[in-house]
């Protein structure tokens, strides 16, 4: 037997080793359904299977690249170079480019991100003179957005008479005219959005007979990751694309359907042996990542969920230790908790920054742990939210770069014409626009015929514009023979940009110029990366591909040794050491807008499984007590899922009687107290006592690692108050004393505040003001 086939246990190889046919393997998190795809394509090569042949769809073009890596080893990398493997946008992008003209599109079409599709909405909107608070822009693009996915076009929109019922009963009646509109935008300025690169691709295949038959007979072997969050414009084409030789093989965990909100239809996975001739179905049962207390507890967890495929997950490895529990009165002292537990940990197990991860439900979260983090001089990486490509001096560069490939491309004109400040102004913008749209052309096209048209424009206005225009040609040639990095240094020294940050001066000022200097060096290093491995030149369009479809993932360039943030969602795939789970409370996780129905709600529970799945060694869940959302203080309440999961595998870590233990966890920078906290958070029976109790030598430790913010509070000198005083809080604002109780250091008030109602406050933290 080939070596690397040992890595495999038996239940692994057999999927591995069946070459030809439909496959589907099923099975939990953890279990090595990805190492199965990537053996089972060096297996493939071994038996002469040409890497031309081979198309292997991941979640993410990272999680492609580490396959291509172990591949490399396995069989050598001039070889793996030919694979084609990737996201479905990433793939289906590449062969867009090559049939583009038979779609009506130029070979150059930009693909427009989020914000550009975003911001193409806003204008019609606005165009057509619409309540842009009925119409809200964000809505319309996903409503836009799930038409595309579900391959409902303009046209199949209007001959729909139940949507278009359904819009007008939700008081958008014109949500036909501008998904319209929104089309013919996108298409007049050559441009194509994320979802059209399905959308399109099922155009194709559909349409030109022998274009799909091109691209059955090259992709005689088909693999798909994560199969369980397809949506349905990816099923069709992974359908059509394998439907000649049915050699396709699929792995997904049902448990882990996670995207059903962007149309993710887990049916995809249960109908597969519907769909294809004599499917042969696997299943894995041995998870290798976790411990056994991970594994057993994220089983209990599931098991709650009606709908799902019955599955066995074990593992051999130790028990390990158990699922750290701990409540926190506030966010910020959650994030500082966080913190601690990382800094202890990594101390006393001599670990890096990069076998940490802290998940959470929702973007916002991250901000507590950020600062926490910061206080402690912790590196870390924020996944998801605003991406560095994003920020407004990289998109703004990019539009240069993006509109020297694609002239058309009206979004990045729109952002660069008058950036640096020429003259430009939004009346002449305005007339431009008036006459492309009137011609049906682009606007760069307008420019380029001024001298023909009859437009009002004056004559240094028109200088303007055409330097402008010979600007951007000249930067056209110069791409049609040097590198994406050549390039990109012309356009940031000649364009004037970075001369006009440098007159800011600002630190944010400099930041910006940092940035610019990171893209440059980013931008290098994709050139290197393609002549190296990819047998590519490393062109301008290749670079403008690669950014316009990095997942968030992908984004991790730099070797930095860093704590990860991110969302569940973005995490499905991945493994850490050590994972904090936090805010796990009612309505924030699960969410409180998927607890409508018993389906949300068990997504949810999939996300809360996927989340606890990722942790090797040891998880921890952290909740508070009260949390700000929406601008508001309210009360939190321990998330179902921490009661549903089973009690031997969790260890609460309350703080006991130990007051010196308490100022970290127990009171907040503002000094409130939390009453509650003298007792047990869940006393239940058998439970053990808290393995984390600090010792002596902790404690010592703990009291040198108080965070920063504590000690100014804690300077602040008792007042003398009596009951029945009106104080102000900082917080709370106005209250009356109520009660006092205690003497010296723990002397506490029980008061009554105006906002917030009555509260009990250590008075050495509480810094109140006596009215
Ligand atoms: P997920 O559902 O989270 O995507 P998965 O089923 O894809 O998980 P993998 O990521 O492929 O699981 O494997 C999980 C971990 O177990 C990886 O670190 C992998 O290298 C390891 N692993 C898988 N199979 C084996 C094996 N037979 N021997 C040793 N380690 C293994
Ligand atoms: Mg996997």
């Amino acid at each position: 037997m080939e070596s690397y086939l040992a890595e495999l246990n038996e239940a692994q190889r057999a999927p591995v080793l069946q070459k030809d046919g439909a496959m589907i393997v099923i099975a939990g998190a953890g279990s090595g359904k990805t190492r199965v795809l990537t053996y089972r394509i060096a297996y493939l090569m071994s038996q002469g299977v040409d890497p031309f042949n081979i198309l292997s769809l991941t979640f993410t073009n990272k999680a492609a690249r580490e396959m291509k890596n172990r591949i490399s080893k396995i069989v050598g990398s001039s070889e793996a170079k030919n694979l084609w493997m990737g996201t479905f946008h990433s793939i289906f992008a590449k062969i867009l480019r090559f049939e583009a003209d038979k779609l009506g599109y130029p070979s150059n079409f930009t693909i427009y991100d989020t914000q550009d599709s975003q911001s193409v909405i806003r204008a019609v909107i606005k165009d057509m003179r619409l309540d842009k608070d009925v119409y809200k822009y964000k809505q319309v693009y996903n409503r836009i957005s799930s038409f595309k996915n579900s391959l409902i076009t303009v046209k199949a929109y209007f001959q729909n008479p139940e949507l278009q019922e359904a819009d007008a009963m939700s008081k958008k009646p014109r949500m036909g005219e501008i998904y319209q509109a929104y089309v013919e935008r996108c298409f007049k300025a050559g441009a194509m959005d994320f979802d059209d690169l399905l959308l399109k691709t099922n155009e194709l295949l559909n349409r030109f007979p022998e274009v799909l038959h091109k691209y059955q007979s090259r992709f005689r072997y088909i693999l798909v990751d994560e199969y369980q969050d397809t949506n349905h414009s990816q099923y069709l084409i992974v359908k059509a694309l394998s439907d000649k030789f049915q050699n396709i093989c699929v792995v997904g965990d049902d448990a882990q359907s996670i995207y059903a909100f962007r149309g993710a239809n887990i049916n995809n996975i249960l109908n597969f042996q519907k769909d294809y001739e004599n499917v042969e179905m696997y299943r894995l049962e041995q998870n290798y990542r976790s411990t056994k207390n991970i594994v057993n507890a994220a089983n209990s967890i599931i098991d709650k969920n009606k709908t799902k495929l019955e599955k066995v997950v074990w593992t051999a490895n130790d028990d390990g230790p158990k699922i750290v529990v701990n409540r926190l009165l506030t966010d910020g002292e959650e994030g500082r908790f966080v913190a601690s537990s990382i800094f202890e940990t990594k101390m006393q197990n001599q670990l890096s920054n990069g076998d940490f991860a802290i998940l959470y439900r929702t973007n916002a979260q991250s901000r507590a742990m950020e600062d926490a983090l910061r206080k402690r001089d912790i590196p870390y990486r924020i996944y998801g939210g605003l991406s560095f490509y994003q920020r407004k001096e990289i998109k703004d560069i990019l539009s240069y770069l993006r509109l020297l490939i694609n002239p058309k491309d009206e979004e990045a004109l729109k952002r660069i014409i008058n950036f640096p400040a020429r003259g430009i102004g939004q009346t002449t913008m305005d007339r431009l626009s008036i006459a492309a749209n009137q011609y049906g052309k682009s606007i760069f096209e307008v420019i380029e015929n001024l001298d023909h048209l009859d437009l009002k424009i004056n004559k240094s206005t028109r200088n303007k514009l055409e330097n402008f225009v010979n600007m951007i040609k000249s930067f056209t040639i110069l791409s049609e023979n040097a590198d994406a990095f050549v390039v990109a240094d012309t356009v940031t020294k000649k364009t004037g940009l970075v001369q006009e940050m440098k007159k800011d001066g600002t630190p944010e000022g400099v930041a910006r110029i940092e940035n610019i200097e990171e893209l440059l060096n980013g931008i290098r290093d994709f050139v290197e990366e393609q002549k190296e491995l990819a047998d590519s030149s490393g062109s301008l369009a290749e670079f403008l591909e690669d950014v316009a479809l990095a997942t968030d993932m992908d984004k991790d360039t730099s070797d930095e040794d860093r704590v990860a943030l991110m969302t569940i969602h973005l995490a499905k795939g991945l493994e850490f050491p050590y994972v904090y789970i936090v805010g796990l409370e009612e309505d924030l996780f699960p969410s409180a807008m998927s607890m409508n129905t018993r389906s949300e709600l068990e997504e949810e529970r999939r996300l809360f499984y996927v989340a606890l799945t990722r942790a090797e060694t040891q998880a921890y869940l952290t909740y508070t007590q009260s949390r700000y959302r929406w601008g508001k203080l309210v009360d939190a309440e321990a998330s179902r899922f921490i009661e549903e999961i089973d009690d031997q595998f969790l260890d609460y870590l309350v703080p006991q009687d130990d007051y010196k233990y308490k100022p970290l966890i127990d009171t907040d920078i503002f000094g409130e107290v939390d009453k509650s906290k003298l007792r047990q958070t869940k006393p239940k029976k058998g439970t053990p006592p808290p393995a984390h109790k600090p010792t002596e030598q902790q404690l010592q430790k703990l009291r040198k690692l108080k965070p920063a913010a504590l000690e100014p509070a804690k300077a602040t000198k008792t007042v003398n108050l009596a009951e029945g005083n009106e104080v102000e809080h900082m917080r709370f604002g106005k209250g009356t004393v109520l009660k006092i109780e205690g003497a010296g250091q723990d002397q506490k008030a029980e008061i009554d505040f105006e906002h917030g109602g009555i509260k009990n406050l250590l008075l050495r933290f509480a810094k109140l003001k006596v009215l």
